[in-house]
């Protein structure tokens, strides 16, 4: 009964998957905007089919996990539609920790780096998995278990979400009204895609944008008068992509960066378990960092050191602190 109500899903919304693609494919073609490739969306099936064999072969395991601590609950809901509900909310909050989570320790960043490498933003990056988290997501979701939900029943869930969290990736769509409160839109999403500063590390939640508002990393899509167009992709994205280099170049930098010479014991593990951009030598930035550099580039106070040479404080843009970099 479970692996049916699994399978319906599939059969649902593939078709549906079929025609929306093939929709922004044909009106992206007559607006004349580029915003599919043929190797950009090669890259998208294929860490789509890596990450689905890859949670399909590990499922078993993740399972006996699950259901290991479920048989250990804490407590059973009684009501129906209350246990669907918590267990909607509560695995959405979890999956929006374990996403800001992928963000902000380096290690799991290597993993969802892939998610983010596509400098277009079309249906088919949605597809774009993160190819490993399928190894460490169900630990996120022992407290569930622990709450009394069945593993299969979370399992469902997610992937249910997560039809939501594929079909918010694309310019198509501007605003959608009301729902802008409660879900996360194509809007909130395409900002969680940019790699602008202040639209980094933004928008993590998957069904619903509550937990951004409530914990704190909530960004709205600005408009053009107010802030630069979004930039699709990494602060620094990958030279010359190519299957391994897409999954592994992250893995690399950290290999680069952990085992190079005249560093401290607390330097390697701060690159390996650290916010991604942090270095030893303040040679890169982080997000954060990132951010505050823009602020000031963007609004210097008058006479301070902070001012940039060459960009104006008034009316000053993007482009303006793009070359004052
Ligand atoms: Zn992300
Ligand atoms: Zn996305």
């Amino acid at each position: 009964m479970d692996a049916i109500k699994e399978q319906w899903l599939i059969l649902l919304s593939t078709p549906v998957y079929i025609i929306i693609i093939g929709l922004e494919l044909l009106l992206t073609h007559l607006q004349h905007r580029k915003s599919y490739t043929l190797k950009d969306t090669a890259a998208n099936v294929y860490l789509m089919l890596l990450n689905s064999g890859l949670d399909l072969a590990f499922r078993v395991v993740y399972l006996a996990v699950l259901q290991y601590f479920y048989e250990r609950r804490w407590i059973g809901i009684e009501s129906v539609a209350l246990y669907w509900v918590l267990l909607v909310l509560l695995e959405d909050m979890v999956y929006y920790w374990l996403h800001r989570f992928d963000h902000h320790i380096r290690l799991f960043w290597a993993v969802h780096v892939t998610h983010h490498s596509s400098t277009y933003m079309n249906f088919t990056v949605g597809f774009r998995s993160s190819v490993f988290q399928p190894l460490y997501r169900f630990i996120y979701f022992i407290p569930l278990a622990l709450l009394g939900f069945r593993p299969v029943d979370i399992v469902f869930v997610y992937s249910a979400t997560q039809i939501w969290g594929i079909f918010v990736h694309t310019e198509l769509i501007h605003k959608m009204g009301w729902l802008e409160y409660i879900l996360v839109t194509p809007s909130h999403h395409r900002v969680h895609h940019g790699s602008n500063p202040k639209y980094l590390d933004r928008n993590m939640g998957m069904f619903l944008i509550i937990w951004d508002k409530l914990f704190g990393t909530f960004q709205p899509e600005l408009p053009a008068e107010k802030y630069q167009p979004i930039a699709y992709g990494l602060t620094k994205n990958i030279n010359a992509p190519n299957a391994v280099s897409i999954i592994f170049h992250e893995w690399k930098q950290i290999w680069q960066d952990t085992t190079q010479k005249g560093i401290t014991l607390k330097s390697r593990l701060r690159y390996l378990l650290g916010q991604p951009g942090w270095s030893h030598d303040g040679s890169r930035m982080t997000s954060g960092e990132m951010r505050e550099e823009e602020a000031v580039v963007l609004n210097p106070e008058p006479g301070t050191a902070g001012q940039v040479p060459g960009v104006v404080d008034e009316g000053a843009n993007f482009l303006d602190y793009k070359t004052a970099l």
